[in-house]
C-alpha cells in the first residue's frame, strides 16, 4: 500500500536570497547565499563592486556603473 508522506525536512536546504542594488543606477541583483559575506563575494564574481579613488568612496555599483568608472579612468590617465 502506498501512503504519501510529507518531504522529509533533513532532505531540504535553506536557501537564502540576497538582493543587490547599485547605488548608482538602481539595478538589482538576486543572489542566494547563506550570508551577506557570501553574497558578496558571489557579487564580486559578477563584476559587483564597492570602490574609492582620491576623492570619493563608492558603496556598490553594478558592473555597467563599474565599466563606465573604469572607462573615464581611463580617459582622465590618458589626458
Ligand atoms: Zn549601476
Amino acid at each position: 500500500m502506498l501512503i504519501l508522506k510529507k518531504p522529509t525536512p533533513d532532505e531540504l536546504e535553506v536557501v537564502i536570497q540576497i538582493r543587490a542594488e547599485c547605488c548608482n543606477c538602481g539595478q538589482q541583483a538576486l543572489v542566494e547565499a547563506p550570508s551577506t559575506e557570501a553574497a558578496a563575494i558571489k557579487l564580486q564574481r559578477l563584476g559587483w563592486h564597492s570602490f574609492e579613488t582620491d576623492e570619493i568612496c563608492g558603496t556598490n555599483f553594478c558592473p555597467n556603473c563599474i565599466h563606465e568608472l573604469k572607462e573615464i579612468e581611463q580617459q582622465e590617465s590618458a589626458a
